[in-house]
């Protein structure tokens, strides 16, 4: 397993660390199983609605996701996801509900990933980013693509199976490409795209093509964005996406040409970057940084070599 390292900046990237959860796969068809640990008392269920959860602070100053036992969660109406065990046995289920259960609590507050991956430990942040995945694929994928009939959930949450054909269709992940492209003089390019917020700039992104490699992906995607011809490709990290279902492939690439030529239609302006061109472009606001979250910020970064400021 790859991890990114932090050594750019103090805040985490979300997502990436290891999350100390067994994701316990082989219990997922096991009724009698997933029935006792449901019950146990040790068992901590949170629910997840729309992309989001609740979180809350805690007096020690940090976020973590609102937890409950199993007997004081609500169960209406609701489809049950077994995302897994801790060191300590400990069961995590997610429940997705129409909506978020209402809380006494003052502080507990709904959050999508963007702010909670920001927020949220390396276990939580696991856990949310597993439940909104199967959420978003469950949404998605309530008819059979073979039939067109009916699917119901199974496999505690990570399968749909056909009732009408037998098909069992599984989670979705859709690869993308992320990358930090330099030339020669180690400048990077980034790029805007046109439904950003005006100033932002990122790295190049796209989403690998069926028959296609990730490197020859990378390859593409710098230069019909950009105008830019790469060679050498280097992967560095990845990061689940679940925005609704990608998974981002983090690579820095060399390019072997330098003019840009933007496609105008996903990308609307991109940049050579030197390192105090883009401090002096922060500085004086003309840039503003990815969202922190993303793996683009690492690759930036790492670059850089010193925090991007917060967006
Ligand atoms: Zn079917």
């Amino acid at each position: 397993m790859s991890t990114i390292s932090n050594e750019a900046g103090p805040r985490p990237i979300g997502f990436t660390a290891p999350s100390g959860i067994d994701r316990a796969a082989h219990h997922r068809l096991d009724e009698a199983w997933l029935a006792a640990a449901w019950s146990h008392p040790t068992t901590r269920v949170f629910v997840v609605s729309g992309g989001q959860v609740l979180v809350d602070d805690t007096p020690d100053g940090r976020t973590e996701l609102v937890m409950t036992p199993s007997f004081e969660a609500p169960l209406t109406e609701t489809h049950r996801y077994f995302l897994g065990t801790d060191d300590d046995g400990v069961s995590y289920f997610a429940l997705q509900k129409d909506s978020l259960p209402g809380r006494m609590d003052q502080s507990a507050r709904p959050a999508g990933l963007r702010e909670a991956g920001l927020l949220l430990d390396a276990r939580d942040a696991a856990l949310m980013v597993h439940a909104v995945a199967l959420e978003n694929w469950q949404r998605l994928h309530r008819f059979c693509s073979r039939c067109g009939e009916r699917t119901v959930i199974a496999a505690a949450g990570h399968v749909r199976r056909c009732q009408a054909c037998g098909a069992e269709h599984y989670p979705r992940t859709d690869p993308a490409v992320i990358m930090l492209v330099t030339d020669e003089q180690d400048r990077a390019l980034l790029g805007r795209q046109v439904h950003w917020p005006e100033g932002r700039f990122s790295t190049l992104a796209g989403f690998v093509e069926p028959g296609e490699s990730i490197e020859q992906a990378v390859v593409r995607e710098a230069y019909e964005e950009a105008g830019v011809t790469v060679g050498e490709v280097r992967y560095v990290a990845s990061q689940p996406w679940p925005f609704p279902s990608s998974l981002m492939l983090g690579f820095t690439a060399r390019a072997t040409s330098s003019d840009i030529d933007v496609d105008g239609d996903e990308i609307e302006e991109a940049r050579w970057f030197s390192r105090d061109e883009l401090a002096a472009a922060f500085a004086s606001g003309e840039v503003l940084p990815p969202y922190g979250i993303s793996i683009a910020t690492h690759l930036i970064e790492t670059w850089y070599g010193r925090p991007l400021p917060r967006p």
